[in-house]
């Protein structure tokens, strides 16, 4: 597998790394047993699961890829992590793929990993499992590159038998995978938001974009799943909250299918390894017409949510 680009191997290995990560959520919910720790406060959580996915992900991807920035979410003691929480496989499919031109002759030290263990962690505590994923995003001259998604409980509700989870990943230039792409018909806008991180200048945004309807769903990965399965429009929430690892995964996969993921003022994040956290000027996603959404965003969201 040596001689396939090193970000080709990466994604491969990202691949059966956020399939593994999506067991253990899976387990530690079966386990009843969720060691739930408040964080920054009540509506910012960690569980054992936010807590042994991370573990997992980030001693899988450092032992193949030890020259790698790998940044996760959480905060956790350095300790040696249990050998059952390593992942070693890597997706077949993935390391077949022809990488594009720009991407080939990137070296393991250049590349950044942005991590999110358990995106929608309230959600995942309050049962509504749908919105839970994994998110490992890979950013390279501080853009976002390639992204996967794993989504533990699709289909959860379809019960016993029914296939339990799934992958999604993509690579501007390559594609996007593990999903059928879909738009929503006949330009309507239907806005996907925050559930539990709301507030007025977020509501007053949401309004503004007109919308003929508005969903309210936890979880930044799942938001872009909506936008690019077509059962929304636009992911808008004008506010701080969002970090990194929220938006690096999606955006690389949205971007494969020719969307777009800017601040409120139009600009793009930077993925550098030096780079703050947050997201200080909230999110506006979007498969098509961004410009027309952006175009909405009143002056006093704005005027909230100013860049340094
Ligand atoms: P949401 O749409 O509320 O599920 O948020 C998407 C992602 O951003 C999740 O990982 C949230 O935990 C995070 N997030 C958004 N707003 C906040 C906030 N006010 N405090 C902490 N995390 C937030
Ligand atoms: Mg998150
Ligand atoms: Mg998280």
């Amino acid at each position: 597998m040596s001689a396939r680009p090193v970000v080709v191997r990466l994604l491969a290995s990202a691949y059966n790394v956020a399939e593994k990560a999506g067991a253990i959520v899976r387990k530690v919910l079966h386990s009843g047993e969720l060691g739930i720790i408040e964080k920054t406060g009540a509506n910012d959580l960690q569980t054992l699961a936010d807590r042994l996915a991370q573990q997992s992900i980030c001693a899988s991807l450092s032992r193949h890829f030890p020259k790698v920035t790998i940044i996760g979410e959480e905060e956790l003691p350095s300790e040696e992590t249990s050998e059952d929480l390593i992942e070693d496989g890597h997706s077949e499919e993935i390391l077949q793929k022809t990488c594009p031109a720009e991407y080939r002759g990137i070296k393991e030290e250049e590349l950044v990993v942005w991590v999110d263990p358990l995106d929608g962690t309230k959600e995942y505590t309050e049962g509504l499992l749908d919105h839970v994923t994994v998110l490992i995003g890979i950013a390279y001259g501080g853009k976002a590159i390639a992204g996967v998604i794993n989504q533990p409980f699709y289909n959860y509700q379809l019960g016993a038998g029914a296939d339990l989870g799934r992958t999604i990943w993509g690579m501007p230039g390559l594609g996007a995978f593990g999903f059928h792409l879909k738009e929503v018909a006949d330009g309507r806008r239907i806005v996907t938001t925050t559930r539990s991180h709301s507030n007025k200048v977020v509501t007053d945004c949401v309004d503004a974009m007109e919308p003929h309807e508005v969903i309210r769903v936890g979880g930044a990965g799942n938001k872009i799943i909506q936008l690019v399965e077509g059962t929304a429009s636009a992911y808008v929430f004008a506010s701080l909250g969002c970090k990194k690892w929220d938006t690096c995964a999606p955006e690389a996969i949205l971007h494969a299918v020719g969307g777009k993921l800017t601040d409120m003022h139009g600009n793009g994040y930077c993925y550098d390894a030096n780079v703050t956290r947050m997201n200080a000027t909230g999110v506006l996603a979007t498969l098509r017409d961004h410009e027309s959404y952006l175009s909405r965003v009143p002056q006093s969201v704005l005027h909230a949510l100013q860049s340094d």
